[in-house]
């Protein structure tokens, strides 16, 4: 599988790990499993804490541990800078951030504020654009950009308002990256997850609702895990997807596909 994959001894940035729920860690725990080097960015002090915890418990050595908040341009750079100098060439990355003040997530989105709606932008969408920026001069041997989507972009959810909007943009963002980065043989895609009870999933109103009503409706009739979104990413980061880019792929027991 390994030969399969290719993915072994490959450079890996996994920005988002907050706790052992966070999607970021699925997909550190699947990447691991399969012999890839881990890179790993953080924000909050708190993170790194709970990371550092996690990576000893688990047994798993981090090639390197940066410090990246997305919200600033100085930031995403010195962090890439920090990855170039000490682990050279990157293969791909994996963006799990996103962010909204919870009053703009909250009530109706009709209230969203002009600086909230620029707040979450910037943070879910426009993030992703600056980390693929200050990836590509890394990725010399090609690879994959892979960012955590969801329903909300593609259809009115109560309560996600204001990140839905922003997850259309981060979706709208893959495909113009994938048109721009194909050249170099970098490949960006997303991955629109089924709900999972992590702390973001917390600032959203009636989730326990949204999961209930998915393990009824889906497909699958059951919801999806951390480590079924870790695999698919791991898919997508892999040989076996080479051909695939600008793509949004659902990991969500099909509840998508229902009315
Ligand atoms: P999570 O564990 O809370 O992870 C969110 C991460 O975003 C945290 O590690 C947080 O870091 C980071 N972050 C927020 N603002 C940041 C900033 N300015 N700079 C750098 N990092 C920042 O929640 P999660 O559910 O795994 O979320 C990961 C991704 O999956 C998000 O894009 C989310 O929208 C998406 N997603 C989640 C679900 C779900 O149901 N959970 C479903 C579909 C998609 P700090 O804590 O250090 O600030």
């Amino acid at each position: 599988m390994e030969d399969l994959l290719q993915l072994k001894n490959k450079n890996f940035v996994i920005m988002g790990v907050a706790n052992d729920r966070s999607i970021a860690w699925g997909v550190a725990k699947a990447l691991h499993q399969v012999g890839a080097n881990l890179i790993f960015t953080y924000r909050k002090e708190r993170s790194l804490g709970k990371l550092n915890k996690l990576l000893e418990k688990n047994e798993i050595q981090a090639t390197l541990i940066a410090e990246c908040d997305v919200n600033s341009d100085e930031s995403i750079e010195a962090a890439f800078k920090k990855i170039g100098e000490e682990a050279g060439t990157v293969h791909g990355v994996i963006h799990s951030v996103a962010f909204a003040h919870s009053e703009d997530l909250n009530g109706e989105f009709i209230n969203t504020s002009r600086s909230g709606y620029a707040f979450a932008q910037d943070t879910s969408a426009y993030s992703f654009i600056a980390v693929a920026k200050a990836a590509k001069p890394l990725m010399t041997e090609g690879g994959s950009l892979v960012a955590m989507s969801y329903l909300g972009a593609e259809r009115a959810v109560e309560g996600y308002n204001v990140m839905g909007v922003a997850k259309a943009a981060l979706e709208s963002s893959v495909k113009y990256l994938a048109l721009d980065l194909g050249k170099d043989n970098i490949r960006v895609n997303a991955i629109s997850a089924g709900p999972i009870r992590t702390l973001a999933a917390k600032g959203i109103s009636d989730f326990n609702q949204i999961l209930h009503h998915v393990e009824e409706k889906a497909p699958l009739k059951r919801n999806v895990t951390q480590a079924e979104v870790g695999d698919m990413t791991v898919v997508l980061l892999s040989h076996l997807s080479r051909g695939v880019t600008g793509e949004i792929v659902h990991v969500d027991a099909g509840y998508n596909i229902v009315g």
